[in-house]
This record gives C-alpha cells, structure tokens and sequence, in this order.
C-alpha cells in the first residue's frame, strides 16, 4: 500500500498516508485550531489514552507551550495504570502533569438514578474547568475526535436535543462566568488515524477499556457507527455545519460558584458531593 502523497509506505489505508504524512495531516490540524484561538496559556487534559497522548505529542512538536492534568476517578485497575501511562507521556515530553483527585470515586457514583458514565464525564468537566480557571489557564484541550463527533451528534439526534450538545471544536472562554475556553484540536481526525499516529510514534498508552463502560451510550453509537462509515461522515457534517453550541443560561452555583444551568442555582457537581 503506497502514500497517496509520496508513494512511500503507508501506515493507514484511510487515508492512504505514510508515517511523514499521517504526521504532518494531524499536526497541521492541531496548528490550524491553535493559531485560530492563540492560547495564553494551556491545559491539555491527559487520560492516559491515545487521543490525549497523541493531542500533548502533536502539540509539542508543533512548539506550542502546555502542562497537562490528568484526573484521577478512583477506578479500580483502571485508572492507576493509565496514570502511569500519562506520567510517562509527560516524561517524554518534558511536561508538567498535575493530577487531581475528585472528592468522590466514579465507581461510588454508580449507585446514583443516572447512568456512571453521564455523572462522570459531569466530574470531569466540572474538575477540567475549575482547574484551568484557578491555575489561570485561559483554555483546556480534550483529546475528541471525529468518531466522538459523529457519535454525539447520532446521539443528540436520537435524544432530539442536538443543539445542547458541546459539538464546536472551540468554545470561548467565558471569564464573567468562571469558564475556561474549551478546544478540540483533533476534531477533523478520524480514530483510526490518531491510533495509527499513536502506534508510530510509539506514546505510551493505557489501550485498556474502562471497566465501567458497559453501558457508555457514546461508546455503543461508536461501535454502531463504525459499520457505516459514509453515516459517520454525513453525521458529522452535520455537526461541523451546526458549528455553535447551544447557548443556555447560565446561573451561579451557590455553593462553589461555577456556572450551572440549573435553576436551583446548585450546580451538579455540589448536587453529587452532597448526597454522598
Ligand atoms: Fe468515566 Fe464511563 Fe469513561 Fe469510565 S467509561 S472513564 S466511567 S465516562
Ligand atoms: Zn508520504
Ligand atoms: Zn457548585
């Protein structure tokens, strides 16, 4: 299999790259949405998985300046493992990792009426956000991929309530609101080739699935959509046209004083700590 580009040897057949050129499609990406948002200072959140690892990798080749915060759910022979494999990824890259541990264990939180995997990504980005604002960072980028866009949008479909979805590869910060900006560099690259550019530059990975993602709805639309390639790409079109956010007002917590939608005025994140 030839390099659509050089006719070197390709290390991914879709598109047909070589190592040099899979290396320059992803890191020009990564380039396109940094030199559009000019970061002052940035916070790439780690997971020790090969999104985040591949994110950190492309961003320090490009020389963009980072540190990186790995949160620590507590998950038992999951998450000691991939916070090795981050701290290893920031060894190699000569980075900061800080690690934060949230009050409540992600395993504790299955108990609760909504499925783990809703109130954990609600942890994680309540974590990711008051972080990067206190440590006065003006943006934090995720590791999401294309295969992450489509399968939100089929869910925010299903659900009828795309709009409310975060879909755009940038969110402004919002400093009135205690809200860092959010980005998403990778936005345009698809899983198999961030895998494929995580596999060639040999980043230390943790490729184990969370055991607790047994009923991960993202996951399962993932796996469906993975047998429909040209629905995946029509699906994310979609989201790339819908381009913006949702906006919902926003109140402050009484509690802690980050944003919520709630009208109670007790943002979610307070709402789980309390009723551990
Ligand atoms: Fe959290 Fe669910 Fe992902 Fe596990 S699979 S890390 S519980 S969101
Ligand atoms: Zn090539
Ligand atoms: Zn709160």
């Amino acid at each position: 299999m030839k390099c659509r580009v050089c006719a070197g040897n390709a290390v991914i057949s879709e598109p047909r790259l070589c190592r040099e050129h899979l290396t320059s499609h992803v890191q020009k990406e990564v380039r396109r949405i940094i030199r559009w948002v000019k970061p002052e200072k940035l916070l790439v959140a780690v997971s020790g998985g090969k999104d985040s690892a591949a994110l950190a990798h492309a961003l320090a080749e490009t020389g963009v300046q980072f540190e990186m915060l790995y949160i620590d759910l507590g998950i038992d022979g999951y998450s000691s493992p991939s916070k090795e494999a981050a701290a290893r990824l920031a060894k190699r890259l000569g980075g900061r990792l800080h690690t934060v541990r949230p009050p409540t264990p992600v395993p504790e939180l299955k108990q609760r009426k909504e499925p783990v995997c809703s109130l954990c990504g609600t942890v994680k980005r309540y974590v990711m956000n008051r972080f990067a604002f206190e440590n006065g960072f003006d943006y934090v980028a995720t590791g999401h991929n294309m295969d992450d866009v489509a399968a939100i949008t089929a869910i925010g479909i299903a659900s009828g309530n795309a709009f409310n979805f975060k879909l755009s590869p940038v969110s402004w910060p919002r400093k009135e609101h205690r809200m860092a900006g959010r980005i998403k560099p990778l936005y345009r690259i698809s899983e198999k080739e961030i895998l494929a550019y995580a596999l060639v530059h040999g980043l230390p990975v943790h490729h184990a699935e969370c055991p607790l993602s047994e009923n991960n709805t993202q996951l399962a639309a993932k796996q469906l959509l993975s047998g429909l390639p040209g629905f995946k790409r029509g699906l994310y079109r979609l989201a790339a046209k819908m381009g913006r956010e949702g906006k919902r007002e926003l109140f402050e917590c009484r509690e802690c004083s980050y944003p919520t939608t709630a009208s109670s005025r007790i943002c979610k994140f307070c709402r789980l700590s309390r009723e551990r």
